[in-house]
């Protein structure tokens, strides 16, 4: 336990070192962005940990496995960020322990997480959205790993400013494997920027900007992003896929 916590403790001293790095070559300042700990596939245990060294957003992207590690840690002072694609018969479980959704990219995601919201009584402390924008897929579609296209964006965002119980809150993606952006995270995110300007013109308040992770955080830090996504670098390489 000891010598995790002196991994867990150095992981992050070298994340933060790296991400006020990328801030200042950026020239922005260290508090524009927020660190987001991706703690899936880790126990509950290592959470706490995290919460003792001072992290207080986490990410979990399969309800499966957040909604009894949220338990576990609910008498922690953390905010709980949803990032995986994210089922209509899961959203139930989800709006109990999740701040945020980072990954709605659909009317019919959006109106089960209002039916959901309302009826857990949050209709007071509405349920932040992020919307997932597939670089990547085609005018209309969908990406294959979630995600709404660019020129969808702004129709979901009015559907969830007039859903009950939600807010806009910002735009989430992930740098595309295939397609134009591959392998060039910079353009991807530079492109967030532009459809997150566009967003902030429609709905103000939704000024999140949820980009880069373990591998790619200093460019996502250098388009503008405000809140990175960060796993493997703090965590250790994952067992498996998720
Ligand atoms: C797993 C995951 C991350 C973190 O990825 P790392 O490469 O481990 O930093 C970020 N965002 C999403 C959506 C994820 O699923």
């Amino acid at each position: 336990m000891t010598d995790r916590r002196t991994q867990l403790a150095d992981n992050l001293a070298r994340v933060e070192e790296r991400i006020s790095a990328a801030c200042a070559a950026a020239g922005r300042e260290r508090d524009e962005v927020t660190l987001i700990v991706v703690t899936k596939t880790y126990p509950a245990s290592d959470v706490r940990i995290l919460a003792e060294l001072g992290v207080r957003h986490v990410a979990e992207n399969r309800d499966q496995d957040a909604a009894p590690k949220a338990a576990e840690c609910s008498d922690l002072p953390l905010t709980w960020h949803f990032v995986g694609q994210l089922q209509t018969n899961k959203v139930r479980s989800v709006v109990n322990y999740a701040g945020l959704v980072h990954s709605v990219d659909r009317n019919r995601l959006v109106t089960a997480l209002s039916a959901a919201a309302v009826k857990a009584g949050r209709a007071e402390q509405e349920l932040g959205c992020l919307i997932q924008v597939a670089l990547d897929a085609e005018s209309g579609g969908r990406g294959e790993r979630g995600g709404v296209a660019p020129d969808g964006v702004l129709e979901l965002a009015d559907v969830i400013a007039k859903a009950e119980g939600l807010r806009p809150a910002g735009l989430m993606t992930v740098a595309p494997l295939v397609g134009p952006y591959a392998g060039r995270p910079r353009a991807a995110f530079d492109r967030l920027m532009e459809i997150a300007t566009d967003l902030r013109g429609a709905h103000p308040t939704a000024n999140m900007v949820s980009a880069g992770m373990s591998a790619d955080l200093e460019d996502a830090v250098a388009a503008g992003a405000t809140h990175v996504r960060v796993g493997s670098a703090v965590l250790g390489v994952r067992p498996r896929l998720g």
